[in-house]
């Protein structure tokens, strides 16, 4: 069984990237559990189309610990993936973190991981890995990491931070970066600039994943892509990449930039050059 967490900026796209290619893990015939461990809890949504997740958190709370059940807490969803919400706290009440810490030891009570499953996958808040957002690493249950990014400064930010909070813990708990997912915002030079990023790091770039608007399409109908339509481009983009992280070999203790280094990254390969090319152009014709 492979446990992985995949972590990023908020609003990066990691709650579609991981449903998107779990669908497809899905349609290779593997076993998975999907763990949400965001206070947004939305991370099992499209996997689960119409039905309503009860939290974790919220059942524990109700009935108490020792009295939730795995019907409780888990609903199947396309391809028969296992999903949970963790839940968190009302916004300003108490550690957001908690929600994580109550389900993964909820889970252990269970013996929801005794289950034969392939892949256990935590979708994780991820513009810090501290309290309960880092537990899925810290305490060994995701020995491999794969951040979702983009060309953008503060993804590209949140994504170096994520590698400082890895390399805390690979001693300890022997936690690896398996690679970058860039998910693209349409930046310039976007694909070199964040393969280039990634070999910095020590880890790759495992897959560049086009902007596309039928992700939103199939969003609105609370679908992943592959259910949608699984006959489109996007589809089979996500297929690649769940082979990629399937096949994946590569794993590794990353080895994060300074805030300079990054900042000088930017200079190097971003829009900059982009800039002066076209405005080069621009003044040739003119
Ligand atoms: P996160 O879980 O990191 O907070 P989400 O997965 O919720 O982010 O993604 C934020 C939004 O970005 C979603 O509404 C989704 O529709 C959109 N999105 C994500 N990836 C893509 C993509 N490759 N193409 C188009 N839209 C995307
Ligand atoms: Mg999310």
């Amino acid at each position: 069984m492979r446990q992985i967490a995949i972590y990023g900026k908020g609003g990066i796209g990691k709650s579609t990237t991981t449903q998107n290619t779990l669908a497809a893990l899905a349609e290779l015939g593997k076993k998975i559990m999907l763990v949400g461990c965001d206070p947004k809890s939305d991370s099992t949504r499209l996997i689960l189309g119409g039905k309503s997740q009860e939290t974790v958190l919220n059942s524990v709370k109700e009935m108490g610990q020792e009295n939730v059940t795995e019907e409780d807490v888990f609903k199947i969803g396309f391809g028969g993936i296992r999903c949970v919400e963790s839940g968190g706290p009302e916004p300003g009440v108490g550690c957001a973190g908690r929600g994580i810490i109550t389900s993964i030891t909820t889970l252990e009570q269970l013996g929801s991981y005794e289950r034969e499953l392939d892949y256990v996958f935590y979708d994780v808040l991820g513009d810090v890995v501290c309290g309960g957002f880092a537990m899925p690493i810290r305490e060994a249950y995701a020995k491999e990491i794969y951040i979702v990014c983009s060309g953008e400064l503060m993804a590209l930010y949140a994504a170096n931070n994520i590698c400082k909070g890895v390399l805390k813990f690979a001693n300890s708990g022997g936690v690896r970066i398996g690679g970058l997912i860039c998910n693209s915002r349409n930046v310039d030079n976007e694909k070199d600039m964040v393969d280039a990023f990634a070999k910095k790091l020590g880890t790759r770039m495992i897959y560049f994943i086009p902007r596309d608007n039928v992700v939103q399409r199939a969003e609105i109908k609370r679908q992943t892509v592959i259910e949608f339509d699984k006959n489109c481009a996007q589809a089979d983009v996500y297929r690649q990449l769940a082979t990629s992280i399937e096949e994946n070999d590569m794993f590794v203790i990353p080895k994060p930039m300074t805030m300079q280094a990054l900042e000088d990254h930017m200079m190097e390969y971003g829009f900059m050059e982009e800039y002066e090319r076209t405005t080069d152009r621009k003044n040739a014709a003119a």
